[in-house]
Formats: C-alpha cells, sequence, structure tokens
C-alpha cells in the first residue's frame, strides 16, 4: 500500500483523489465527512501500489508502505485505522 503521512494535515489537496485509478483514497472531496477529518487516507486494502498519487501531491505527503520515513511510522496505522469499523 501506499501511507499518506503528516504534511497532509492542513492540507487535504485532492490532486491525489483524482488520479487514483480504484478511488481508494478518503474521503472524497465531495463526500460528507471531508471537514471532518484532519487529513486524506488510503485504504490499505484495496491500494494497488501504482504510485500514481505521489507525483501529484503538492506536499509529498505520500510514500510506498515500505519507504515510511521513521517519524511518520505512527501514520502506517492512522491511515489503516479509518477504514475499520
Ligand atoms: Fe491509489 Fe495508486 Fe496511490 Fe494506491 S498508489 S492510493 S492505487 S493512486
Amino acid at each position: 500500500t501506499h501511507v499518506i503521512t503528516e504534511p497532509c494535515i492542513g492540507t487535504k489537496d485532492t490532486a491525489c483523489v483524482v488520479v487514483c485509478p480504484v478511488d481508494c483514497i478518503h474521503p472524497a472531496k465531495n463526500e460528507a465527512d471531508f471537514d471532518k477529518v484532519d487529513q486524506l487516507f488510503i485504504d490499505p486494502d484495496s491500494c494497488i501500489d501504482c504510485g500514481a498519487c505521489v507525483s501529484e501531491c503538492p506536499v509529498s505527503a505520500i510514500y510506498p508502505l515500505e519507504d515510511v520515513p521513521g517519524e511518520y511510522e505512527a501514520y502506517i496505522e492512522k491511515n489503516a485505522a479509518h477504514f475499520k469499523g
């Protein structure tokens, strides 16, 4: 999977949402709960690791799972948690 990390907080640019071929970045721009989240999240069960979103992010917040910097490690679970329960 790919993981969205700290730079997204306060940014929530939706360029990544638009390019994702499997629509696994949430919430989408028009979803009612867009204003209730502090950042965007990638569904780890749906992401196909195409990498298209990485270069679209204006704040370089998206990393492949294996390349998530140590200081952003908690964001791996934070992304996954958004899609549980
Ligand atoms: Fe979507 Fe591809 Fe980014 Fe995964 S890597 S979130 S499939 S655009």
